[in-house]
């Protein structure tokens, strides 16, 4: 591609995009394609011979666009947002336009330097002591397995890199049930294995880990003889935002010197208003902490924030400095790879500072308060029908309910079909999760583009698909 056509093309996608994001509303939320249409229209093997970006691009908006689900749809309700602000892919555009490869301070130092700056900003922002340090991760999930090796490196000595776990004391590792699937996969990518992640009886209206249960279930493991290595804490959970008691976790924790990892991938973005931080009352005692600005705040996947108390700790878990990777004579400067699992690193920080210079903390703060507010009425909006009840009240912007089914019919049958009439219609998204065991419709409100109007809509949407049921 020549400099000219680079440019031409570079306008042509950007058109797409404004286009793109002002005809949201017009668009089913989710992709209304069947398992394998879209492969079907791609050809098995690749063109031989080059083809003209004219041909490529129309192939796009024919064949691809009708199988993309769109995140930035205002009537998103699903899973947990994945807000891409406009600013936030002006951003993206030109680090995708440098395509600098940011794993050391030199190979590109303003990126470090930004990531620092930047990084620090949202400590600030959201109310935590001067003494965390935080770095950009790719994923919440990236986040929790460095904290997880930390936690087994600290409590094996350090030797857990070097040794292997065959000959080591048993890790213990403790978390409530209502902790997100990537806790999981870290314990099993960490060597730790999924029988000594302990889980810790949770309940009340925060469906939080029972304290006095943790305390018991670490004393077993010691006097068992196994190795109690940390906690992992979450604040608003996957399906139905449990938050644990943060401060009295960390009590715990320190009284058997344990590490505590607090998964906040949601609601931790909240934490920027400060009326909303006595979810996670304190943090401050946290050892590591991970929050997703790439979820509610609006800055483009992929943007997870990390703050740790000892960053040393992480570096010595983390680093491995061969030779060729080194940076002579260069004291005090960061290589943030060495904080993270992977060493190739993209410039996340850019988008952040562009974010949240454009919009302000206030303009941020207002977005998620807003949120807040109209799922809030949502729910009592939902709660007046006589034949729906919430299971879960909302915890920031996310509840869940679920349909009463007529006469004889199984609840759990009807409520996913509910969901997928709703789903079907495309006007809103949403999804379903399991309540003590039980369907419950899952409904969050999070898009960066979502007005009252929208998320009063969701009432219309769900009324809409009832009847549909009751047509069908
Ligand atoms: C989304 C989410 C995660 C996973 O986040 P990734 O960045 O996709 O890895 C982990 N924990 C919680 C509570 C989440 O909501």
């Amino acid at each position: 591609m020549d400099e000219e056509s680079f440019r031409h093309w570079s306008h042509r996608a950007a058109d797409w995009g404004a286009d793109y994001r002002e005809t949201l509303r017009e668009r089913p939320v989710r992709a209304q394609t069947a398992p394998g249409e879209i492969a079907a229209a791609i050809p098995a093997a690749p063109p031989e011979a080059g083809e003209p970006l004219e041909a490529i691009f129309a192939d796009f908006e024919r064949t691809i666009l009708p199988g993309m689900t769109h995140w930035q749809h205002p009537r998103f309700f699903a899973y947990f947002p994945a807000n891409a602000a406009p600013v936030s892919v002006i951003a993206e555009y030109l680090v995708t336009a440098m395509g600098a490869q940011c794993m050391l301070w030199q190979t590109s130092p303003a990126a470090t330097e930004l990531e620092t700056r930047v990084l620090d900003w949202l400590r600030q922002a959201l109310g935590l002591p001067d003494g965390f340090a935080g770095v950009i991760q790719d994923s919440a999930s990236s986040a929790t397995l460095s904290a997880v090796l930390v936690m087994r490196e600290r409590a094996l000595g350090w030797k857990g890199n070097s040794e292997g776990l065959a000959r080591q004391q048993q890790l213990r590792v403790y978390a409530s049930r209502e902790v997100h699937t990537s806790i999981d996969r870290a314990i099993w990518v960490s060597g730790i294995g999924e029988e000594n992640l302990v889980r810790i009886p949770s309940g009340g209206a925060l469906r939080a880990m029972d304290i006095a249960a943790l305390e018991a279930a670490i004393e077993n493991d010691k006097a068992a003889g196994h190795l109690p290595a940390g906690i992992i804490a979450c604040v608003g959970g996957t399906s139905a935002g449990a938050t644990d008691e943060i401060a009295a976790v960390c009590a715990v924790a320190k009284r058997h010197g344990l590490y505590v990892h607090v998964d906040a991938a949601w609601a931790g973005s909240a934490m920027i208003c400060p009326e909303f931080r006595h979810f996670w009352e304190g943090v401050k005692a946290a050892d590591s902490i991970v929050l997703n600005p790439h979820k509610w705040l609006g800055a483009q996947f992929d943007c997870s924030a990390h703050f740790v108390r000892d960053p040393e700790s992480l570096v010595k878990t983390l680093a491995i400095q061969p030779e060729y990777l080194k940076t002579h004579g260069r004291d005090g400067i960061i290589n943030y790879s060495e904080w993270t699992v992977p060493l190739g690193r993209r410039f996340r920080a850019l988008k952040l500072w562009f974010l949240i210079r454009a919009h302000g903390l206030d303009g941020l703060r207002g977005m998620i308060r807003n949120h807040v507010e109209w799922a809030g009425a949502l729910a009592r909006r939902i709660a007046e029908e006589p034949d729906f009840e919430i299971v879960t009240e909302p915890m920031l912007s996310l509840f869940t309910f679920r349909r009463l089914p007529p006469e004889g019919e199984d609840a759990d049958a009807h409520n996913l079909d509910l969901v997928r009439a709703i789903n079907d219609r495309g006007a809103i998204y949403l999804t379903q999760t399991r309540i003590d065991g039980k369907v419950a419709i899952r409904f969050q409100a999070g898009a960066f583009s979502a007005t009252e109007d929208d998320v009063a809509a969701a009432f219309e949407a769900i009324r809409a698909g009832v009847k549909e049921l009751q047509t069908a």
